[in-house]
């Protein structure tokens, strides 16, 4: 049984084309609208759940909101081995200026289309290992469950539902386009506010009024340095090395004729793993504070999180770690890339061991030309394959 495991090769056809249906099923993230068709996670729950009884699969549903669940499949074990999840978020990001973004075809190698890298990919790759499974007669002595989760994209809200009322496992791998790359850790992400309030006066007498837009000009001049601060950390993480931070929106002052009372600005910060997000919100206090002296009329406030997105930083030598890499120094011919995940991902939120390592080039996702290399899709499920073997103690 293990020679024929060994040499399970997954099926390139098989996999362009569940991809292609996959892509097929609009699954948009709604956002900050209200769920419909092509905008929540349902169909695509739909699909895969009947992909799963074909396959013989324990199935499992719970709506985190209405029209968007989570979803599972269990490939139950025999009894002593690790419970592993491969997990997927279900949604993608919306199609902008994307034409034909669901008219999924198979080009040179590649699947096109929104969705295919990042990260219906992975979804496909998971249904091809329960087949090499099943093809082969393998029994796994721990559970290996498939799990579709929902809003990644956004507010990462089935992930933390998923966390709180399972199906729980002892490791996972989510299949996050990586490039094959296996990434134990990543950056959280802090999304914060601050607000600056001035008194309106007309604009021909400014003297007689407070200038919300030009107190906020001063916060920005004082926070400026900030990111290039972080990045003299004389203590980086191994693996995501050190924080980020910026200022992405503003928005103050209603006319022209007017001095604006109000003045607010959304801020980003990218943070280690270890670092406390109140600490974060402290510090942008503290340094407000500062500027106050500078500047005694200054009436700012930070609110947040507006996002929080955890940070990931499974130890690198969990034996999740140490499976994937040897798996994917077998079907890759070399060592494989042990690095941090560029973004924030659902995989803090499960509550387990979970590391990033999938098939697609994160540069392809969230753009106007996404697809996936058929290759890669090959070499993920055989790598896939290969760690839930090793596991399991039969690789
Ligand atoms: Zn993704």
């Amino acid at each position: 049984m293990k020679d024929l495991m060994m040499n399970a090769a997954p099926d390139a056809t098989r996999l362009a084309d569940t991809l292609i249906e996959l892509v097929r099923i609009q699954s948009v993230n709604p956002f900050d609208e209200a769920p419909g068709p092509g905008r929540r996670e349902q169909e695509m729950a739909e699909d895969l759940l009947a992909r799963f009884h074909l396959l013989g699969l324990e199935t499992g549903w719970r709506e985190v909101e209405q029209g968007r669940p989570n979803i599972w499949g269990r490939l139950k074990g025999t009894g002593g081995g690790p419970a592993i999840m491969l997990a997927a978020h279900m949604d993608t990001v919306g199609t902008e200026g994307y034409g034909d973004a669901f008219d999924a075809r198979l080009v040179d190698g590649k699947v096109t289309g929104r969705g295919s890298c990042d990260m219906k990919g992975a979804f496909a790759c998971y249904l091809e290992v329960i087949r090499m499974l099943q093809a082969s007669g393998t029994e796994l002595p721990g559970d290996l469950i498939i799990a579709g989760i929902a809003d990644e994209e956004h507010l990462l809200t089935g992930s933390a539902e998923m966390g709180r009322n399972g199906p729980g496992a002892d490791f996972g791998i989510i299949g996050e386009p990586s490039k094959l790359a296996i990434c134990p850790s990543h950056k959280g992400q802090l999304g914060a506010m601050i607000r600056t309030y001035g008194v309106a006066t007309h604009s021909s007498g400014p003297e007689n009024g407070v200038n919300a837009v030009e107190h906020m000009g001063a916060v920005i001049a004082h926070l400026s340095g900030l990111n290039a601060e972080l990045q003299q950390n004389p203590e980086p993480h191994p693996l995501c090395g050190t924080g980020r931070f910026s200022m992405n929106v503003i928005r103050g002052g209603a006319f022209v004729s007017g001095i604006p009372d109000y003045c607010e600005m959304e801020i980003d910060r990218r943070f280690l793993p270890g670092e406390d997000p109140e600490e974060i919100l402290e510090d942008y206090r503290r340094r407000l504070r500062e500027l106050k002296k500078e500047l005694p009329d200054l009436k700012a406030e930070v609110s947040g999180p507006s996002l929080l997105a955890p940070a990931l930083n499974v130890p690198q030598d969990s034996a999740v770690v140490a499976a994937l890499t040897e798996a994917a120094r077998g079907v890759l011919g070399r060592e494989p890339e042990i690095t941090a995940f560029p973004g924030g991902t659902d995989a803090p939120n499960l509550g387990f061991p979970c590391v990033i390592c999938g098939p697609g080039d994160l540069a392809q996702a969230h753009s106007t030309d996404e697809y996936i290399e058929v290759k890669q899709l090959v070499q993920a499920s055989s790598i896939y394959l290969q760690t839930v073997l090793k596991m399991n103690g039969q690789g």
